[in-house]
């Protein structure tokens, strides 16, 4: 099955079911509500994203679930959601456990190994998010060289890592964290909603797309036949009018919603 292009009257029609006060709307940051550029440290969510996600934050549960550690998904968001959750679903904001426990340390451990072996490979930056490292290739001359040396160095890592591919990095997490799926689940156990709207853009994403028994509307950022998303929107730059247009359909159950008290 491939996804259907979301701006069709088909998909349009589902959406509008879905954009309503009690729905969780969650998005995936790096490649969705952010563009991905060259240097990873430089992304930042665009001011006229930033506004109409912080007029969708006081209508509806907005979550935001990041491969990046909650401190630097802060800053580059700009605005509050309801729920930011780190680490591609393992860091919580209430639950700190992950930070002085047997996660942090494995990564920190696995990290300094990678730095060693992968100390004289060009273009590979290795990243610390406390419960999870992200091996960087984007800069490398030979991408496919350095990806190589980057897989033959994370199967030499003991514990064995569970490790997500994505664009031009290697995510290594310990084998016991919460992703993605399980993550959009609990948020909307915590905020008690019993239905999502997600868009996401990777691999690491996949797993809320693939959710059974859980009504949640996907949609993948860019066209791709490998996505369980059900619908896709053409590029990133797509995504400011789709948020305009969930804003407007809920500011409409606002003014319904005034006008019956
Ligand atoms: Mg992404």
């Amino acid at each position: 099955v491939t996804a259907t292009y979301l701006f069709n009257s088909d998909g349009l029609e589902v959406l509008a079911r879905y954009v309503a006060p009690d729905t969780l709307f969650a998005f995936d940051l790096d490649g969705t509500l952010a563009p991905i550029v060259e240097d990873y440290t430089a992304v930042r969510v665009t001011s006229p994203i930033r506004a109409t996600l912080t007029r969708l934050v006081n209508l509806a549960k907005v979550a935001v679930i990041t491969g990046r550690s909650r401190k630097d998904a802060e800053k580059i968001l700009g605005f509050e959601p309801h729920l930011l959750i780190g680490n591609h679903g393992a860091e919580w904001p209430f639950d700190l456990s992950w930070q002085n426990s047997y996660l942090a340390e494995t990564c920190l451990k696995w990290s300094e190994g990678l730095h060693v072996m992968l100390d004289d490979v060009q273009g590979v930056e290795i990243e610390f998010k406390g419960a999870s490292l992200s091996l960087h290739y984007r800069k490398a001359v030979n991408q496919e060289y350095a990806l190589a040396q980057i897989d033959t160095a994370i199967g030499k890592l003991c514990p064995m890592p569970r490790t997500i591919a994505g664009k031009l990095v290697v995510n290594v997490l310990p084998m016991e964290v919460a992703t993605k799926g399980v993550a959009l689940v609990a948020a909307m156990k915590e905020l008690k909603l019993h239905r999502a709207i997600f868009i996401g853009d990777d691999v690491t994403d996949e797993e809320v797309f693939q959710l059974k028994n859980i009504d949640v509307f996907g949609i993948h950022v860019g066209k791709d036949n490998n996505t369980a998303a059900k619908y896709y929107l053409k590029k990133q730059s797509a995504l400011l009018g789709l948020i305009n247009s969930m804003v407007g359909i809920l500011e409409s159950y606002s003014v319904y919603k005034s006008a019956i008290k």
